[in-house]
């Protein structure tokens, strides 16, 4: 009886991944679900998966092709810091890798912070797999599935419908941000603030790794733009990534770029994927992620100097 059950397990768990491949995403866009893949999670009236083994259904419900080997291998090593829980209930977990060098700078990247984005995804999973396998220059700590609710949801929001990137408490938050998004983004729904910055459990939870974890450089990943934007010191000249032109895109009260960078004085670096065409390029997120890193040591530097001045 005990191993019928647990043949019936198994194969419950084979359908459920193999579905989840048999749906790969279509275009991607800002205002379009980008999956119809079935994305993992635990309702809140069960007991949650253990974080190694959601993260390895996360990651494998991910577009693409990756082995179980180096996801599981990856997944082992996930943690989750107290508190960090969505809203319904599923653990936001995190990779960490400590770097090799004298004085490593810390990352701290995420994805999946807007939950249709799901191409933004890859890039973390691809980032983490390759971690696992190197001894990388800096830290990394990389939060693959920021709003797991979102994601389940297929909607950018949170389940209680607030957008997290305008829900960091900026200083400017309660003068400006529901003002801002009553007024520029005409109460748009996909952008609604929330009712007071840091509402939200997903954003308490972000805020908590930066207080603990201290970065000294962010980095977020999104769709659909395509370029790479960048609030922080000026570091001349960017290096080049061809897929993706540098291009300031600006930051909105509650935004992480205008919580971290204008308020924390936190280099933020936004990765805009442009879409599908993103997704087989591997080893472009691998330098991709090599650039990010220079870029990071290089912003700490001038970020120093900038400190060093200002006192
Ligand atoms: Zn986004």
């Amino acid at each position: 009886m005990r191993n019928m059950l647990h043949l019936f397990l198994c194969l419950s768990l084979i359908s459920i991944s193999t579905f989840a491949f048999a749906d790969e995403p279509g275009a991607a866009s800002g205002s379009a679900p980008a999956s119809a893949a079935v994305i993992p999670v635990s309702p809140a009236s069960t007991k949650p998966l253990p974080i190694q083994e959601l993260c390895f259904e996360h990651l494998k419900a991910m577009p693409g092709t990756v082995s179980d080997a180096d996801v599981k291998a990856a997944c082992a090593n996930v943690k989750q810091l107290e508190g960090c829980v969505s809203h319904d209930g599923t653990p936001i977990y995190h990779f960490e890798k400590i770097g090799t060098d004298k004085n490593p700078k810390k990352i701290f990247a995420k994805a999946l912070i807007h939950g249709d984005e799901g191409l933004s995804g890859n890039v973390a999973r691809a980032w983490m797999l390759r971690l696992q396998k190197i001894d990388p220059r800096n830290t990394w700590r990389v939060m693959p599935v920021t709003n797991p609710d979102g994601w389940k949801l297929k909607t950018r929001t949170n389940a209680r419908g607030v957008d997290l990137n305008r829900n960091f408490p900026t200083k400017d938050w309660a003068d400006n941000a529901q003002k801002y998004w009553v007024k520029n983004m005409k109460s748009d729904p996909r952008r609604n603030p929330g009712p007071d910055g840091a509402s939200e459990i997903e954003t308490r939870c972000l805020i908590k790794h930066f207080d603990e974890f201290k970065p000294d450089f962010l980095i977020s990943v999104h769709i659909p733009l395509g370029v790479l934007d960048f609030d922080g010191p000026k570091v001349k000249p960017p290096p080049k990534f061809s897929p993706l032109p540098w291009q300031a895109l600006g930051n909105f009260p509650g935004s992480l770029g205008r919580y971290m960078w204008a308020d924390r004085k936190v280099p933020v670096l936004t990765i805009e994927l442009k879409g599908n065409e993103d997704i087989k390029k591997l080893e472009a997120f691998d330098k991709l992620q090599d650039i990010s890193g220079t870029v990071a040591i290089q912003a700490d530097q001038l970020n120093k100097k900038d400190k060093i001045k200002a006192q």
